[in-house]
């Protein structure tokens, strides 16, 4: 038999339209990964190329934190005007602090890193980015030559509202505006491999619908109406991913967000209070959830009792 709270969460319209478009951007990020990797990997060899300054054989001092970075070594220097001139967020904010300039020269990653914003500084690569980090990077480096940028910094806001919705739920209206967009970023990237595919995938998960009963799930737009075998197997639509899987993964994003935004701010703001307040009354219905993020929610626990944050730089 089916949870009480699992049943009403799967059957609830809102919630399932923040599932889809989170399923979507799960996809989306798959797919960009291994692009921006070969990407960067192409962009740092081309910068390296044009350093000058003689390296040093020991890795130098030099740490950035935060907003800030000043040089002490001339490779640094260097690295760090070659970064600005393709930065597009040169006279905004530059997140420093998120990488290690004294492995400029060796690691790739580190480069991206600086393109991002913050709280990468424990990511070591690509494949630990989400898709609010992939994007970003795409729209902040000038190597990225995307012709209609703008439908990134649209999916960019998508993704935010996605992820400050604090009650997990999003009108079917902005589900429609979310696909189109998405069908809009796509074409901006056919040229990355697979992404047209999943980009039809994704108009299967956005259409795709089910129902939860008590014996089980069914899907109600399936060509047939399918029991499945568990009650926690909906793959949804031709994604190939479980509804379970989605939701773990997505409220782990949402709790890191609110870290960041704890962190950045040093307290905890009211809205902070009532956003942990709401996730926690809704884990609190939904014991399945709340068994699979205990650890999560302990972090949470610690960190609305203590009223600062915690080293949310080191939280992944
Ligand atoms: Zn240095």
């Amino acid at each position: 038999m089916a949870l009480p709270g699992l049943m009403a969460r799967l059957n609830c319209r809102e919630y399932k339209n923040w599932m889809k478009a989170g399923q979507c951007l799960l996809m989306l990020q798959s797919r960009l990964r291994g692009y921006v990797d070969a990407e960067m990997q192409r962009f740092h060899r081309q910068l390296a190329s044009r350093i000058t300054a003689p390296r040093q054989r020991k890795r130098c001092q030099c740490r950035a934190k935060g907003k800030q970075f000043q040089p002490n070594c001339p490779v640094c220097a260097q690295w760090k005007e070659l970064i600005l001139a393709h930065h597009n967020n040169k006279n905004g904010e530059i997140h420093w602090g998120n990488s290690d300039p004294s492995l400029w020269s060796t690691h790739y990653w580190e480069v991206a890193k600086v393109f991002m914003p913050r709280g990468q500084t424990q990511l070591k690569g690509p494949t630990q980015c989400d898709a609010a980090a992939l994007l970003n990077l795409i729209n902040a480096c000038d190597y990225f030559r995307i012709p209609n940028i703008s439908r990134v910094r649209e999916m960019i806001k998508c993704r935010n509202d996605l992820m400050h919705s604090s009650d997990m739920m999003v009108s079917s209206p902005w589900l429609k505006d979310f696909g189109e967009k998405m069908y809009d970023l796509i074409a901006e990237f056919t040229h990355v491999p697979g992404l047209v595919r999943e980009g039809e995938k994704m108009q299967e998960v956005l259409s795709f619908d089910w129902n939860v009963e008590d014996l089980g799930m069914y899907e109600v737009d399936g060509p047939e109406k399918e029991y499945l075998q568990t009650e926690r197997c909906i793959t949804m639509g031709g994604s190939g991913l479980s509804s379970d899987n989605v939701e773990i993964l997505l409220i782990r994003q949402l709790i890191q967000e609110l870290y960041l935004e704890i962190e950045e701010q040093g307290s905890l703001s009211k809205e902070d209070e009532d956003k942990i307040s709401k996730f926690k009354n809704f884990l609190s219905q939904n014991e399945d959830l709340k068994s699979a993020l205990q650890g999560d929610l302990e972090r949470l626990d610690s960190l609305w009792k203590n009223n600062v944050p915690l080293n949310a730089e080191g939280y992944v």
